[in-house]
């Protein structure tokens, strides 16, 4: 269900209201997991009507929405550094399932050796791992809020220094703003955790690569598919917009 109001919050009980008793009317169970892109953890009006009927939903920040407060303290997202730095974020953010990196990284090796080429070396595996297979064979769960800290502050520091200029100079983070901005974030961190016991990957298939089957999987973290949405409206219709994105998980 998707709601476009002319100011941010106007008309939201009421659909809140609505979704809860579609739930109910339906006879199936409420759904365990929200994400959101603001109130994580802040007490909210609309939170409190949800959590009233559904006491047990656990609410999440989107991952994407952090990372996207964090990149307002750059100085320009056509930055040549600034999809690196989006990257090393996410990478700081979650870790790859073992298991089937190991089952991706032995089918990548096996094309190589049927494309005549003996021996590949790890790093020429390394490069050829593109992030849309890796999205597609392999599941990626949160690292724990301390390591996720830490790995954070150490891709400012690193941005935040001389390796953070373009060939000319021009620096991708502003030095003042980002510090602020990753204090005032430090506190959502906790927020993106992955619930224990939620299943957030279907798998959807199998597809056999170099001879090896691989798993294919969908999930449902965060809120991707109504952020595209979001980017189409903000693109098509110009004006000034307030969006409230939920994803009900269950
Ligand atoms: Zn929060």
């Amino acid at each position: 269900m998707s709601v476009m109001p002319a100011i941010e919050g106007c008309g939201m009980e009421e659909m809140v209201s609505g979704i809860i008793r579609r739930y109910s009317e339906a006879e199936v169970l409420p759904p365990v997991l929200l994400y959101v892109d603001s109130n994580c953890c802040r007490k909210s009006a609309l939170m409190d009507i949800f959590r009233s009927a559904w006491p047990d939903l656990v609410v999440r920040l989107d991952v994407w929405h952090l990372m996207r407060r964090l990149a307002v303290g750059g100085t320009t997202d056509t930055h040549r550094l600034y999809a690196t730095f989006m990257g090393q974020l996410s990478a700081a953010i979650f870790q790859w399932d073992r298991t089937n990196l190991n089952l991706l990284t032995a089918a990548k090796r096996e094309e190589r050796i049927h494309s005549n080429i003996q021996n590949p070396s790890d790093s020429d595996i390394q490069a050829r791992l593109d992030r849309k297979e890796l999205s597609l064979h392999c599941r990626r769960m949160t690292r724990s809020t301390e390591v996720i800290t830490e790995r954070i502050q150490a891709v400012l520091e690193l941005f935040d220094v001389d390796s953070g200029r373009d060939t000319i100079g021009v620096p991708l983070l502003h030095h003042e703003r980002i510090w602020e901005l990753w204090k005032q974030q430090q506190k959502h961190v906790e927020c993106l955790q992955d619930p224990k016991g939620v299943q957030l990957y279907t798998q959807t298939g199998t597809l056999k690569k170099g001879g090896v089957v691989l798993p294919m999987y969908r999930c449902a973290r965060g809120s991707t598919s109504l952020e595209s949405f979001h980017l189409h409206l903000q693109r098509f219709i110009p004006g000034k917009f307030y969006f409230t994105v939920w994803y009900l998980r269950y």
